[in-house]
């Protein structure tokens, strides 16, 4: 019996250990029996059913004993207030189930060893249906235990792995015995609404590739007047900080994504408790901060620029020294477009002070961190988009190859001109990285590529992305769709790529002013039936600000790129003199 201050339990706490592949334990069994007893002690008109690989003699796992108990959506709570009584504690960990199926953790000593219990309390349905099936399966079919077991030994080949990481990787070969036990997933099917928090350009495209599926869509932005909101069904004004827009929004939808890493913690926690928010709450935490993001890549052993965290000037220069000059000082959160950002060429006193002004940091005391990364001199840009399905399956895009000025991205060509090797280790990485963050939906990897052709990761986003917009003319499936039927739970869609295919942002310039584009520039633009327009109908256009894009297939992605660019050079927005006229 475990001990837990002056009060004795019969549940004591709970261990958590990486996932590490055990032999099977016969008094696993014995362990459900008894904790079973346990709860029947106090509530006898529960079911608890043993689940999971503890379940199955002879099959190897990580040796928890793993029990659901289904029960109505407005018992669950007392429910898990029982198991705590027993001494069942809180899941720890960077991903908790929410509170509306929550799981319990503790430990039992069983002739003499301690067991490590998982107490999942969910409401009635297809959840604990699917489960069971499973288990059922396995206990009646030694082959299909032989199977799994092999399975489970190749993802810990090599040493330990992360709990969640574990249960991502075993994810696509259970869903294919769900599939074929006939207890798969429900997709969510149209009409069902989707919630989209943003509604920029992102959420512009993502939502008209979902209305041509047929789903409706609800928007979650400050601006009445944003981008996505000619398309959308509904649009609740309100920040990506704002728990009471969220909670109506995740009220309206029967999931929820969003097109920007930007939203606030407490926004998702609010949804997560109510609607599968999707590609996920740790793909967000994990890529909203550049720190995070650097730390989560290394884990998987993905290369990154060298880099370090710093607080004080001292650090900066210490930082300076080590890591060699230019380096980039960036902000962990908020920045994007290259914004948010500074370029460090010389370590004296007063470029130190002017680059941590620059990021709003004040240099003469502690500040809230930065992100000092060494400037790398790569050969090319690439980002790979890849999918993940509720039933974790991976479709990866081909490469793209990017170049940005001054951090904004100006133009993609796809397949991009890479060795074959190039492209096949970016496509393991970008599957590799998602699988990792257990997300569905779309990520996009933004790589350099190194003279020696090592790739680095720069910057990872858990949503469609720019340099994915060839996608929309130029794949077999556009990343909008594809996110979309990720995040509803359909299969993905192909992505080969049907042309060599060229995409050029087409930006803002000048002062602030309605956005009107000159009617003669987009006639000639139009001319070459290679090239497709795409404007996101921004009110007002600025300086570099992205309005729009245009993609252009043709033989070659060179090719294609000087059609795009030529097009491109036609258009151009009306001036203060030329909308006055319009007017009058
Ligand atoms: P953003 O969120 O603004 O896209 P990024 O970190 O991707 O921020 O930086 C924008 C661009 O700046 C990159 O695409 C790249 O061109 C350049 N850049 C950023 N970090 C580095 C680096 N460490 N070395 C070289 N170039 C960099
Ligand atoms: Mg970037």
């Amino acid at each position: 019996m475990a001990t837990l201050g002056p009060v004795s339990l019969p549940i004591g706490p709970y261990e958590r250990l990486p996932a590490r592949v055990v032999a099977s334990d016969p008094r696993t069994i014995q362990v459900a029996a008894a904790v079973t007893a346990l709860v029947h002690e106090r509530r006898p008109d529960l079911v608890v059913e043993h689940i999971g690989s503890t379940a199955v003699p002879g099959l190897p796992g990580k040796g928890i004993v793993d029990l659901t108990i289904a029960t109505t959506p407005d018992d669950v709570p007392t429910v898990a207030a029982v198991l705590r009584e027993l001494g069942f504690g809180s899941q720890p960990g960077p991903d908790p189930w929410p509170p509306t199926r929550p799981m319990l953790v503790g430990s039992l000593v069983h002739d003499g060893t301690p067991f490590r219990l998982h107490c999942h309390v969910v409401p009635e349905g297809e959840e604990l249906a699917r489960d069971v099936a499973f288990r059922d399966a396995l206990l009646a079919d030694p082959a299909l235990v032989a199977e799994y077991a092999e399975l489970k030994s190749a993802i810990v080949e090599g040493g330990l792995t992360e709990g969640h990481q574990y249960t991502y990787q075993k994810q696509a070969w259970i869903a294919e015995i769900h599939r074929r036990l006939g207890v798969e997933r429900v997709p969510f099917a149209p009409p069902a609404t989707i919630g989209i928090l943003g509604g920029g350009q992102l959420g512009r495209m993502l939502a008209l590739a979902a209305r041509a599926m047929g789903y409706r869509i609800v928007i979650q932005d400050p601006d009445p007047d944003c981008p996505a909101a000619a398309v959308a069904d509904r649009l609740i004004v309100g920040g990506y900080e704002d728990v009471g827009a969220a909670l109506r929004l995740a009220e309206l939808a029967d999931v929820v994504t969003y097109e920007l890493e930007h939203v606030g913690t407490a926004v998702i926690d609010a949804i997560d408790a109510v609607r599968p928010v999707r590609p996920g709450r740790v793909p967000l935490m994990v890529t909203q901060d550049r720190l995070a993001e650097r730390r989560f890549a290394e884990g998987i052993g993905a290369e990154v620029a060298p880099w370090r965290e710093v607080r004080t000037r001292d650090e900066l220069t210490e930082a300076a020294a080590a890591l060699g000059l230019p380096l980039r000082l960036k902000a962990p959160t908020g920045g994007y477009d290259g914004r948010g950002q500074v370029r460090l060429t010389a370590d004296d006193p007063g470029a130190i002070d002017a680059a941590l002004s620059g990021l709003g940091r004040d240099p003469a005391g502690t500040f809230p961190p930065l992100l000092a990364e060494a400037e790398l001199a790569f050969a090319a840009e690439v980002s790979i988009v890849v999918a993940r399905g509720t039933d974790g399956r991976v479709a990866a895009y081909p490469l793209s190859r990017n170049v940005h000025d001054a951090g904004i991205l100006v133009e993609s060509v796809a397949p991009a001109p890479v060795p074959a090797d190039v492209a096949e280790r970016a496509t393991a990485l970008g599957e590799r990285l998602a699988v990792a963050m257990g997300l569905v939906g779309t990520l996009t990897a933004e790589l350099f590529l190194m003279p020696d052709g090592r790739l680095v990761v720069n910057e990872l986003a858990p949503r469609v992305h720019n340099s994915g917009h060839w996608t929309i003319e130029g794949a077999a499936t556009s990343q909008f769709e594809q996110h979309i039927r990720a995040i509803c739970g359909l299969a993905l869609g192909a992505t080969g790529a049907l042309s060599p295919t060229a995409m050029v942002n087409l930006l803002g310039a000048g002062p602030m002013r309605e956005a009107r584009l000159a009617p003669a520039g987009l006639g000639a633009a139009l001319a070459d039936p290679a090239v497709h327009l795409h404007l996101y109908d921004k009110r007002r256009v600025f300086e570099r600000r992205k309005m729009g894009h245009l993609t252009a297939l043709d033989g070659s992605v060179d090719a294609a790129l000087e059609r795009a660019r030529a097009r491109l050079a036609q258009l151009r927005w009306l001036d203060d003199a030329e909308l006055e006229e319009r007017t009058s």
